[in-house]
């Protein structure tokens, strides 16, 4: 039985799933699947060179399901949720993780990874179209926290005719990349004051800002957020937080 709530539609077009692993590009290294569900995903994975495979998977039934098809020494199955799952306690110094991602949660879990930068230098998930078109043109705070620390690229189109049962949404796989970039250290307040620079889109800038962090950044009080580049976010951020 396939459950709503947890946003299970699985994929089902060998095509597609040999292209998604394919783009994946993965070596001998350690791997996080989230959101396995029946494995169709992750019996590829494991005909890749990987050194360990970490499932994440919030489903018990759907666990107890992996527990019995999968059985290869380098699988490592949690019963767990996605969106708060600390990384840190597996112990690894490099992940790059994979995901037909559950789409009712799929902020949540893209905003998880960001806090957990320091381990994972790549990404490569499964969204709704209209939330990845989102996320790379820097229209809220969650995609502007993305690009600081990512480089995104749109990998690829899905429709849903690939899923059963096929979401009422496209779907798009993207390639998230770590940037050189550790000149922001405390990402819980880097997240307040995009979410507060982002609120009440259309006000100009000088009903948020102190006048003199504008002047001191070389932004006119007059613009929007949605003028902004990214440059211009850490550089109010940095001059803000000083
Ligand atoms: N990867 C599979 C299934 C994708 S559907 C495939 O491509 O066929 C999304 C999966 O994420 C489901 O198995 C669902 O149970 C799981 N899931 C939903 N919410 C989750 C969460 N918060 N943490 C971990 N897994 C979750």
């Amino acid at each position: 039985m396939l459950k709503k709530k947890w946003g299970q539609h699985l994929l089902v077009s060998s095509g597609v799933l040999d292209r998604l692993v394919e783009l994946a590009e993965i070596k001998e290294e350690v791997v996080v699947e989230i959101g396995p569900g029946t494995g169709n995903l992750t019996k590829r994975l494991l005909n890749t060179p990987l050194k360990r495979l970490y499932l994440l998977e919030i489903d018990p039934e759907m666990v107890e399901k992996l527990k019995v098809s999968l059985n290869d020494p380098r699988v490592v199955i949690f019963q767990t949720d996605a969106t708060t799952f600390d990384f840190n306690t597996l112990n690894e110094k490099e992940l790059k993780l994979i995901g037909n991602l559950p789409y009712n949660v799929a902020s949540l879990i893209i905003e998880n990874t960001i806090y957990h930068k320091h381990l994972i230098y790549q990404a490569f998930y499964m969204v709704q179209k209209e939330v990845a078109e989102r996320l790379i043109q820097q229209k809220s705070w969650l995609s502007v926290f993305v690009n600081t620390f990512y480089q995104l690229e749109y990998l690829m189109s899905i429709p849903p005719r690939f899923f059963v049962p096929p979401p009422k949404v496209n779907s798009a796989y993207l390639k998230f990349t770590r940037k050189n970039f550790d000149e922001i250290k405390d990402l819980k307040r880097y997240k307040s004051f995009l979410v507060q620079i982002f609120s009440q889109k259309r006000k100009m800038l000088k009903h948020k800002v102190p006048p003199e962090i504008l002047e001191k950044a070389s932004i006119l009080p007059q613009k929007r957020v949605e003028e902004l580049n990214l440059l211009d976010f850490i550089t109010l951020y940095q001059i803000w937080v000083q």
